[in-house]
């Protein structure tokens, strides 16, 4: 029967003597103390046996034939260190200077010969224990380190004697710094804990430190690289010496801030909690119905302005810097929050203050409005705000959001006033404003739209130079639409853009039947109102062209009318495409003159062929001498500039015959005709063949 040999768990220790006595007698020793042992005669053979048995101590012989005791430890110190294989070495009793140069050459401890064996045995077993312990310092350092690197925490250790401190890799990574970057220092942590929490942090960490706490566990926000703010949370505990002294402080630290439900960029609530919050006084105020709540909320009115001008992270900076501003006047009865980019909600549960929200808002909104300096740019952030007073007839948070959210909205529109305060009727409103963006949506499809056209005189022979296209929505659940009703809407939502190609495209095939109908008279032109979204929209000039292209049009019967307030809301980017339609043949008109904020030295800067004035300007103007001089002005001016003027509304013989003296080319109004169907406007064209002017009067 084969026995296996049993594992030999000794410490094996190699002696190394060219004296066979001392060799004997020390393994002898050696082994009647529990350790195994190896022996070599010579220096070669002992580090052979170094490479090949895994010693955890060598006792070797200074002087040997061959290479000596002090030239192996050489040779072994070059691959082993003094920690992991420890060497005695075994001199004679008077040869101190053998002994000083054994240690400086790294050999651990020395013993005499001739041997006295407890001595010897102390000093081999306290190299030994050394031996195993610095082991185990190792491989848990390894063990330590393999923790850290492999952590989803980041690690921070902190030698309180010194200061000194250490932050892993995933602990700078978890504030946006690579390995290298940020010094680690005590500030990289504590400059960047929010002023908020800073107090808080500190007096926890003391606590700790004093012994009052167990262990150090809390919750705060650190600044990012990318100056969010961060929830973390920092657990730790310290080292104590034997008097109870923290020496040394290490813990983890984690990001919370999804947990946190704040708004990474502003360190706010965000609007799940704000609106948890807004439940919970809610349900207040419904067993104590004077426990009122407000829910304010806020955006800064000029931000479309301000994103325009400058980039993502400076505008990342105004909204970190406005909520600091909000937040600096908040006391506890007050929560913020940040419920969309550029709109922070403040609920506030003080009855009093629920009550006078108007002064609180005009409080904050003084704040946030002064100067704000960034990057050495000074900009002014204005506040607009929409407020909900508590009603317990709500169903819950949400509602009382969405109700200040209509009245945020209702106040951005309505520039005259900073606030609004929300009242059911601006619920009927919005809901109304919706149905009607739904309907509009599926007008298209439904075939409701149609063009009328409401023809143009030339006023000096009152023969018909052509049409406006005036759109008309007859809707099935509505009835009929006028333009002024909707196409505000549709230029909103952005409907108007597929509801302006459609007009285009009908009115351009309109104008070429007609053309082809009647090729012996001067051809019609078909003016087509164009709205500033649907210019600049990127498929417009393209659209423009190609149903030129498809419909064989000469591009001078077509005339493009855009308002002047149109062009002044985009005017690079609108005078941009104006200039390529232009260069294709294609004619624009100012429409609306005079209703705008632009001046006739504007209209020197457009390309436009004809200008038409509003009939603001037009109706009564025989009874208002202002009116008068004011369209006499206008005309003469544009005749000034090359272009040609149209009078829109002129409604009886007065006007028209005013508007003749001053030499006006053309006039267009219920005069002459109100808009009308395709067909009626065909019955125009063929009496203005036989007997020019059908005037309805
Ligand atoms: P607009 O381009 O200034 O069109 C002239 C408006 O004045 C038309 O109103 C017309 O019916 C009305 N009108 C004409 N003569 C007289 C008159 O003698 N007296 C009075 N009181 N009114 C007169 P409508 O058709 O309601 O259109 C209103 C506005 O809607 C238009 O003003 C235009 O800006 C816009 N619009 C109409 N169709 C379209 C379209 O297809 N696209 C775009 N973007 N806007 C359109
Ligand atoms: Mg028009
Ligand atoms: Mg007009």
């Amino acid at each position: 029967m084969t026995s296996t040999p049993e594992l030999d768990t000794r410490p094996l220790v190699l002696i190394v003597d060219d004296d066979l006595t001392q060799r004997v007698l020390l393994r002898g020793f050696l082994e009647s103390n529990g350790f195994a042992v190896g022996e070599s005669d010579n220096a070669r053979a002992c580090l052979e046996k170094i490479e090949t048995s895994n010693p955890k101590l060598v006792i070797s012989d200074i002087v040997m034939p061959g290479m000596k005791g002090t030239e192996m430890l050489e040779v072994i110190r070059r691959t082993h260190d003094s920690a992991e294989l420890p060497v005695i070495m075994i001199t004679g009793e008077d040869e101190p200077q053998q002994i000083v140069e054994a240690l400086r050459l790294g050999a651990n401890d020395y013993i005499t010969k001739p041997f006295e064996f407890d001595v010897a045995e102390a000093r081999i077993r306290t190299q030994l224990a050394l031996r195993e312990s610095r082991e185990e310092l190792r491989s848990s350092e390894e063990r330590y380190a393999l923790v850290i690197s492999g952590s989803n925490d980041g690690i921070w250790d902190w030698d309180l004697r010194n200061d000194e401190i250490f932050f892993s890799a995933r602990w700078k990574e978890l504030l946006g710094y690579a390995e290298g970057d940020g010094e680690e220092t005590l500030s990289l942590w504590f400059e960047r804990i929010h002023p908020e929490d800073e107090g808080r942090v500190k007096s926890d960490i003391q606590k700790h430190i004093e012994g009052v706490t167990l262990r150090l566990d809390c919750e705060y926000r650190m600044r990012h690289r990318n100056y969010t703010y961060r929830w973390v949370r920092t657990r730790g505990t310290s080292l104590r010496d034997d008097t109870g002294r923290a020496y040394r402080l290490a813990g983890t630290q984690i990001d919370i801030t999804e947990s946190k439900v704040v708004d990474p960029l502003t360190g706010l609530p965000n609007r799940n909690l704000f609106i948890e919050r807004v439940n919970n006084a809610l349900n207040r105020m419904t067993s104590h119905p004077d426990a009122y709540f407000a829910v304010l909320l806020t955006r800064i009115s000029n931000w479309e302005a301000i994103k325009q001008s400058y980039g993502q992270s400076f505008c990342d900076k105004v909204l970190i810097e406005s909520s600091q501003r909000m937040i600096s006047l908040s006391h506890a009865k007050h929560t913020f929050g940040t419920l969309g980019e550029n709109i922070f909600g403040l609920l506030l549960e003080d009855t009093n203050e629920a009550l006078d929200a108007v002064d609180t808002f005009m409080r904050i909104r003084d704040n946030v409005r002064q100067p704000l300096i960034l990057e050495g740019e000074e900009i002014r952030p204005d506040l607009v705000a929409g407020i909900f007073l508590g009603d317990t007839s709500l169903e819950d948070g949400d509602e009382a959001v969405h109700a200040a959210t209509i009245a945020l909205n209702t106040a951005d529109e309505t520039a005259a006033k900073s606030y609004e305060i929300y009242d059911t009727d601006m619920r009927s409103r919005v809901v109304s404003r919706l149905k009607l963006e739904t309907d509009l949506r599926s007008a298209l499809q439904k075939n409701e739209f149609v063009l009328h056209y409401q023809p143009i005189y030339q006023l000096d022979n009152n023969r018909l130079y052509g049409f406006e296209a005036l759109i008309r929505w007859f809707s099935q659940s509505r009835g009929t639409v006028g333009p002024d009703q909707f196409i505000p809407v549709a230029e909103n939502t952005g409907d108007i853009v597929p509801i302006g190609r459609w007009v285009l495209d009908s009115g351009i095939r309109q104008i070429v039947e007609w053309n082809k109908r009647f090729p012996e008279r001067e051809p019609i032109v078909v003016n087509v109102n164009v709205s500033g979204k649907q210019v600049v929209s990127p498929s417009f000039i393209q659209n423009v062209t190609d149903f030129l292209a498809n419909s064989a049009l000469s591009p001078n019967q077509l005339k493009l009318e855009i308002t002047e307030t149109a062009v002044m809301d985009d005017e690079a980017k609108v005078i941009d495409v104006m200039n390529t339609l232009k260069s294709r043949g294609i004619r624009f008109a100012v429409d609306d003159f005079g209703t705008g904020y632009s001046s006739l030295a504007v209209l020197q800067k457009l390309p436009v062929d004809t200008v038409k004035i509003d009939r603001a300007f037009v109706s009564g103007l025989a009874e208002d001498e202002r009116k008068r001089s004011m369209v006499e002005m206008v005309v003469t001016l544009s005749h000034g500039f090359g272009f040609d003027v149209v009078a829109e509304g002129i409604e009886n013989p007065e006007e028209e015959d005013f508007l003749t003296s001053l030499n006006c080319n053309y006039g267009q109004g219920y005069y002459f005709s109100m808009p009308v169907p395709a067909d009626e406007a065909m019955a125009l064209i063929e009496r203005d063949q036989t007997s020019p002017v059908a005037s309805n009067a």
